[in-house]
């Protein structure tokens, strides 16, 4: 075996010797403007503690009212995922101290979800080309969020070494809608990529159900990834592990790979695999144990005895079925239809999840091929050596095409684009103003393009006397130190057409 010094197993190996089986949780903040059980609002990054009130910090007296738009959005996310929507359910206490937690338990759903069953088909990009695998849906159901505490003192913003912690409840309270999968088998090798594919699956239809923004990077959507190894896909499920609060696209794919090679090196080596939480560490690529599960943990789950149970209306459950939007496939198929991508264009914008980016950005007013080259291009670009998500980067739709416009108005060359977007990105503003602040229109005077021609002309002699004598080829030189002298500024085929007049050659 090839054992690498950590104690890892290398994947090609681990997948000769190990069936992987995932699980995929994933907690989805509605985006209500409400929290799930009182009126205070939702709005991120208001100041700490501004947005509670007796019922989300569980004062004495206070009771909770179900908040009807956050059941409407969890029906809607069931519907949509195929599931069935159970026509009575209730909540449920589920009992545990921690100090983001003010009340000491957390209103969920237990053995009664609103939503069970159901699938999402989701395309994979494997080796052989596009598939689509369908993921089998357990459950979705309601519960509240928690509030966040903030470690202060330490060098990494954990508990450990921190002098001290603050809590902030503005978001205990807030509606989410846990989701959880049926193990998935028969992922083979594609295990990590079928979970990042799902993630991004998810998320394109949860905001397709404007249900969420589901913006990864602001905690909206959080992925609990869970991995066991199996010896052989006729073989019981072995021993898993939950690899928490994963919260990129890439980290799911990464936390996912790692722990296949650190589960099968345990294996391999005749250990056994602890049932376990776990901690993904974005700098170093690994993961960390956290709480055991050896033993099933007592929330002493009880009936929410302030609440009544839900029994949704059919015709209510039925009337949402009918606001369902476009299923994710179909719409991809009709975007490609309108907007004339190849298949393996439209494969490419979504492996990259740039689908919503894209169609923003043809909202926006831009081109369907313009929109995808910025986002396909430069963007992605910028994104893959930052290690950002794409829809992460800080650029909107809006912006890309309004810069596109300006290429086609004239305006700007992609070169000068590439230099807005670039300023876009560092802060410096929209792009109008960046354009100002650098300077950066193209130099569409003649006279002053014809300063750099002949400049160019008397710097190149040999070259002009080859043009003059019609080797039209061989203006390019003269172009290029034009082009150069203006700082890319100068639309190069009107350049070329000032070259060849200015040496009497015909373009
Ligand atoms: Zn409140």
């Amino acid at each position: 075996m090839t054992a690498l010094s950590s104690g890892l197993m290398s994947y090609e190996e681990a997948l000769r010797r190990f069936d992987p089986v995932i699980g995929l949780e994933v907690h989805v903040e509605l985006g209500t403007r409400s929290k799930m059980f009182c009126g205070c609002p939702t709005d991120f990054g208001a100041p700490p503690n501004s947005q509670v009130c007796p019922t989300c910090l569980g004062l004495p007296g206070s009771l909770p009212v179900v908040n009807e738009a956050a059941v409407e959005a969890a029906i809607r996310i069931g519907l949509a995922l195929n599931g069935e929507i159970a026509p009575w359910c209730r909540f449920a206490r589920k009992n545990y101290f921690y100090p983001d937690m003010p009340k000491n338990f957390q209103v969920s759903q237990y053995d009664e979800p609103i939503a069970v069953g159901g699938w999402l088909d989701v395309p994979v990009d494997t080796p052989d080309g596009a598939r689509t695998m369908r993921v089998d849906i357990e459950r979705a159901h309601l519960e509240e969020d928690t509030g966040k505490s903030l470690h202060v003192g330490g060098a990494t913003g954990r508990i450990h070494g921190a002098d001290h912690s603050l809590v902030d409840y503005n978001r205990a309270g807030i509606p989410l809608v846990e989701i959880v999968t049926r193990p998935v088998e028969g992922t083979g090798a594609l295990a990590p990529q079928v979970a990042r594919a799902y993630v991004a699956a998810l998320r394109e239809l949860l905001r397709a159900l404007d249900v969420s923004p589901a913006r990864m990077e602001l905690g909206q959507l959080r992925c609990d990834a869970n991995l066991s190894l199996r010896e052989s896909p006729q073989a019981p499920y072995g021993l898993r592990t939950e690899t928490k609060n994963v919260n990129s696209l890439r980290s799911i794919e990464r936390a996912v790979r790692y722990e296949v090679t650190r589960q099968a090196g345990v294996l391999a080596s005749g250990g056994r695999v602890r049932q376990e939480t776990r901690h993904w560490h974005e700098d170093t690529g690994v993961t960390t144990p956290g709480r055991s599960k050896e033993q099933a943990e007592d929330y002493r789950y009880f009936p929410e005895p302030d609440l009544v149970p839900l029994a949704p209306d059919r015709e209510w459950v039925e009337a949402l079925r009918s606001t369902l939007p476009e299923p994710p496939d179909a719409h991809r198929r009709r975007l490609q239809a309108d907007w004339g991508f190849t298949d393996l264009e439209m494969r490419d914008v979504v492996a990259a999840g740039a689908v919503g980016l894209v169609e923003a950005t043809v909202a926006a007013g831009a081109s369907p091929a313009g929109a995808r080259k910025w986002w396909m291009g430069e963007l992605i670009r910028r994104a893959s050596a930052t290690a950002t998500e794409l829809d992460a980067l800080p650029v909107t739709p809006e912006q890309v095409a309004r810069v596109q416009a300006m290429v086609e108005d004239g305006t700007l060359n992609d070169q000068l684009a590439r230099q807005v977007l670039e300023g876009v990105l560092s802060g410096e503003g929209d792009p109008d103003t960046v354009v100002a602040a650098r300077g950066l229109s193209i130099v569409s005077d003649d006279a002053a393009l014809l300063g750099h021609v002949d400049a160019a002309v008397e710097a190149h002699p040999d070259v002009a006397a080859k043009v003059r004598a019609g080797k039209v080829a061989a203006a390019g030189a003269l172009v290029g130190a034009v082009m150069k002298a203006t700082r890319g500024q100068a639309d190069a085929s009107r350049v070329r057409e000032l070259v060849l007049d200015r040496l009497g050659a015909a373009g």
